[in-house]
């Protein structure tokens, strides 16, 4: 089997290439020519997911998944969500993210907090989406050197340490997107 996995964040290729059964041949963006910004004009994780999907499908003809990730902070109401790719703005940074997340709860007891990927494949002309959500909490400052985006302020529950202080199998086994994954693998082997 072929699928497309629909993204441009490498970090993200070598995540799901690890957990991707070998008789499913993953083809990147890249492979397929794609060298264009999709869509995600949606105004929720899901909705964004299912855009970039059927954009792959519909431009190129191959079936496909994308996935969709946000960083949902329960006192800042899911804050910052579908943005959190952009949330200090439009240059992506995730520094500057992490610093405008790390200020606004500031002094706050409650930083309870979860990342949830949505993944929408597109198969045989049909469309099914399966989500991955990893509780944890906010640190107060950034720990550890692996990982991309909020990892480094963001401590999985029951661990002691951050996304980016763990190796990438034990994130993928806790984490958001592996379970998204993990979801997708059973179904692409029933
Ligand atoms: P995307 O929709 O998967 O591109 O994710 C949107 C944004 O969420 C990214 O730009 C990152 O800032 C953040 N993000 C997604 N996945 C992760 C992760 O596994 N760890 C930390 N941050 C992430």
């Amino acid at each position: 089997m072929q699928l497309v996995f629909a993204t441009n964040n490498s970090n993200k290729l070598k995540e799901v290439q690890a957990l991707i059964p070998a008789h499913i041949k993953l083809l990147s963006l890249k492979d397929i020519d794609c060298f264009e910004d999709i869509p995600e004009t949606q105004n929720t994780i899901e909705g964004n997911a299912i855009q970039k999907a059927e954009y792959v499908k519909q431009h190129y003809g191959y079936d496909c998944f994308a996935d969709d990730t946000g960083l949902e902070v329960d006192i800042l109401n899911g804050e910052p969500g579908v943005f959190s790719a952009r949330y200090a703005g439009e240059q992506r940074n995730a520094d500057d993210n992490m610093n405008k997340l790390l200020t606004k709860l500031n002094h706050k007891n409650n930083r309870n907090a979860q990342f949830k990927t949505v993944i929408a494949l597109q198969l045989n002309n049909k469309q099914y989406t399966f989500t991955g959500i990893c509780k944890g909490e906010i640190t107060t400052t950034k720990h550890g050197e692996k990982g991309f985006g909020y990892d480094p302020i963001f401590k999985p529950k029951d661990y002691d340490v951050t996304f980016s202080e763990m190796d990438l199998s034990l994130k993928n086994s806790i984490g958001h997107r592996g379970k998204a994954i993990f979801k997708l693998i059973q179904f692409l082997n029933s």
